[in-house]
Parts: C-alpha cells; structure tokens; sequence
C-alpha cells in the first residue's frame, strides 16, 4: 500500500501557517502498516489541485488530502476530485438533511453557499464531521481510496481518528508498526549510543537514538503481521535497554518532565516554589504547561538582579563575596523562596545563559539547587553555549533533579 497525503490551502504556500496534518497523518501511517510515499502542499487552485491528485492518483494506493472542503469560493477539493475522475457532482438529500440539522443546531440559518458540502459524486460517501459543518469525502474507485478532510486539525484528528482509521485497520491485514520511544536525561548522546552499542544493530525492534533538549531519546520500532508479536519484541528489548540506562530513563512517549513531576507532587501532597534568574521565569513557565499545576505550584520568582534576589531573602553578604552565579546562591535563592512561600520545596537557579559570560563564569554555566526541610540537593553543569538551549537544559535538569528527589525519598520509606 502506498499512500500519499496532498495538504491544500494558498496560506500554507504564503508561510502564513505551518502544515501540521501532514506530519500528524504521516505519524499515523506506519501505525497501520501504510507505506508513504509522498507529501505535497497545493494552494487554493483548481487546475494545480487536478494535476496535484493526477499524478498521486497515477502512482499511490491511498491518497489522503486536507483543507479546501470549506464553502466559500476557494475552496476547491470536491470540484477537483469530482474533474479528476470524471463524475459529477449532486447534493445528497440525505447529507443536506444532516447539513441543515448542523446549522438548527447552532440556531443559525444556514447560508445557501453551504448547500455545496453537501454535495457527492457517484464514487465518494460522507465521512461524519462532528466538529465542522464540513463532511469529508471517502472515495473509492479502480483500486485507489482518496480520503478528503477539511483543514483545521482538530477536525482532521477527530475523523481520522473515529472514521478513518478504524475502517483502514479493518481492511488492511498488513505488518502492524509497533514503536516505543524512551526518554532519558543526564547521559549524553555520545554516551547513550556507547552503552547501547551492542543493542543497535537490531532489527526487530530497530533502536534510533535522538539527541532532544529534554534529553537524550530511544525510539523502539517493530514490525510485525502479529501485533502481540510486534508488543513482545518491544518489551523484550525496553526490558534490556532498562538495565542498561537504569536511573537515566525518566518516562515514555508521551510524557513529560513537567507533567511526571506533577503528578509526584500531587500524590505526596507537596508544593513547591521556584526562584529563578538566568532561565527568566522559564521554569515557572514549564511547571505550569502541566493542567492542574496550580495543585502543587504556589509560585515562582524571576530575581534576575542581585537586587532582586536579596529583596527577596537571598544573604545580601554572599551575593556580594560569591557574584550571583554561584551554588551557594542558588541553594540560597530555594531556600529564601520555599520560606518566603511557604511550599514544601524550593527550587533555585541561577546560571550564565550567554552569549556573555558574567563575573568571569563561562557561558552555559548553570547551578541549581533544591531544597527542602529534610533534605537538600544541587547540581552546577556547564552546558554547550547557546542562549535559548541553555536556558531549557537548566530547566529540564532541575526537574529531572527534583524527579530523582523525590524517588530517593520514597526508596528511603520503603527500605
Ligand atoms: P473551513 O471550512 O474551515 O474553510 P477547509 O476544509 O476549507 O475548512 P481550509 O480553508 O483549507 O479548510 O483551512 C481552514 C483552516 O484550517 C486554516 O485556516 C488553518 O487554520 C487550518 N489548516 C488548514 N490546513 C492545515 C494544515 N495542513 N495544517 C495545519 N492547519 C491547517
Ligand atoms: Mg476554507
């Protein structure tokens, strides 16, 4: 099976907005065993869009578009498709019903342009649109599916997702693609690939190491016509790979630092305040990506002047032996912020995030320290020198630190 994916609109052509259902369906595919070949973007014209579809209708099983299904004038997907094959279109009275329903719904009337979603040719059904007035198109014809959604990614998601998708897995026995990614952070790139050296030559699941800013990534991927197959060769393989990056390994897939940690705190019931300098409120910023953070996060202070920090209960004596930058300052600075607060557990940073080093500390140095009643710990690492990369190292070593924290704390009750 080889698939195609046609992303249609002249904004994505001007750079106005940036195609995201491409990469999103591309993810999709192996998940099935669909095989793409092809991505392309194509304004708002008919005639470029007819030959755009001839050439994926000439070489590709699976075509699958997004955008132009809307009911204005330059929205052209159901006019191209219908010349590409041939046939013409009518209203359906049955979609033109549910169009109308749609509309009430809303308590708008519906204007008569909209009467053109409603529109099939011979060879195409409706796919349910729940979240738009736009219903796709599913067509078939000579061997070849064309599947139509409109533009706006959360109804690409929704109807692949419920309509697509379930319907392909039926059809398609092909290899399920099984993959697994691990995330690990404190062991460089470098590192990582030395020590699953022996691991990497792999096949089934093959290993691809990937260098992000929360660290150091793993994506498993298998293949196999048995999904359970494909699941046990994965696991197989995590389970050594566990064993070999041990501590380093802090979540799977979907998760994030900002998130795990949440969920941490919340379990224990801890807050936890920040007091930040050279990540300039970064860190506050990324505690609360996490829903709910508001749980466990009283706060965060950006005390980017030693003013600042000593407004706030950092000893106006150190700053002034030690400069700002310094571990002494930023187990200071969590300290003075978790009593200032009240919350259970501070965090400080403070670092050189360049391009120019400070007080003769070299750019990308960065030291952060956490602190608690019964515990403290800190970290000083001297990163690769780049202003927006150091900034995001720091704070995802800081969470990082404050994961292994609170592990070591639950170990220490358990033994
Ligand atoms: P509508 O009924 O909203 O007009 P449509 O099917 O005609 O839907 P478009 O007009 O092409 O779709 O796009 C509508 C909006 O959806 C765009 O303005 C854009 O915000 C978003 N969009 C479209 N295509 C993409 C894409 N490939 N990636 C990300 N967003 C997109
Ligand atoms: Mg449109």
């Amino acid at each position: 099976m080889k698939a195609e994916i046609i992303s249609i609109g002249t904004e994505l052509l001007l750079g106005q907005i940036t195609d995201t259902n491409a990469p999103y369906l591309a993810s999709e595919l192996p998940l099935l065993g669909i095989d793409l070949h092809w991505i392309s973007q194509v304004g708002d014209n008919r005639n470029r869009l007819v030959a755009t579809l001839k050439r994926a209708y000439d070489r590709s099983d699976i075509i699958i578009t997004t955008g132009g299904l809307g009911p204005t004038e330059d929205d052209v997907t159901r006019e191209a498709i219908s010349e590409l094959l041939g046939e013409e279109m009518r209203v359906d009275p049955e979609l033109e019903q549910w169009l109308r329903s749609m509309f009430q719904k809303i308590s708008y009337d519906m204007p008569e342009r909209n009467i053109k979603q409603a529109n099939l040719i011979p060879s195409a059904r409706a796919i349910a649109n729940t979240r738009g007035t736009a219903p796709g198109w599913w067509v078939e014809r000579e061997e070849r599916i064309i599947l139509a959604m409109p533009g706006p990614p959360g109804e690409v998601k929704q109807m692949w997702e419920n309509e697509i998708r379930p319907e392909l897995k039926r059809r398609l026995s092909g290899e399920v693609i099984i993959s697994r990614t691990l995330k690990t952070l404190g062991l460089t790139e470098a590192k990582v690939d030395e020590m699953v050296s022996p691991l990497l030559s792999s096949t089934n699941p093959t290993i691809a190491v990937y260098a992000k800013l929360d660290g150091i990534q793993l994506r498993l991927t298998a293949k196999d016509r048995d999904a359970a197959k494909a699941e046990e060769a994965i696991a197989r393989t995590e389970e050594k790979l566990r064993d070999i990056l041990g501590w380093a390994i802090w979540g799977y897939d979907e998760d994030t630092l900002e998130g795990l940690i949440g969920n941490m705190l919340r379990e224990r019931l801890l807050s936890l305040a920040t007091m930040e300098s050279c990540t300039g409120g970064l860190l506050a910023s990324t505690i609360t990506d996490a829903p709910r953070s508001s749980d466990y996060f009283k706060g965060g202070l950006v005390a980017y002047s030693a003013q600042m920090k000593a407004a706030f209960g950092v000893d106006a004596a150190l700053l002034a032996q030690q400069g700002t930058v310094s571990p002494d300052v930023a187990a200071a600075m969590a300290r003075a912020v978790r009593l200032r607060l009240e919350a259970d557990i501070g965090i400080g940073i403070t670092g050189v995030a360049g391009p120019a080093e400070v007080e003769g500390k070299p750019v990308g140095t960065v030291h952060i320290a956490i602190d608690a009643e019964r515990e403290s710990t800190s970290l000083s690492v001297l990163y690769p020198p780049r202003r927006h990369e150091v900034k995001r190292h720091a704070v995802y070593s800081a969470l990082f630190k404050l994961r292994q924290l609170l592990l070591s704390w639950e170990q220490a009750v358990s033994s």
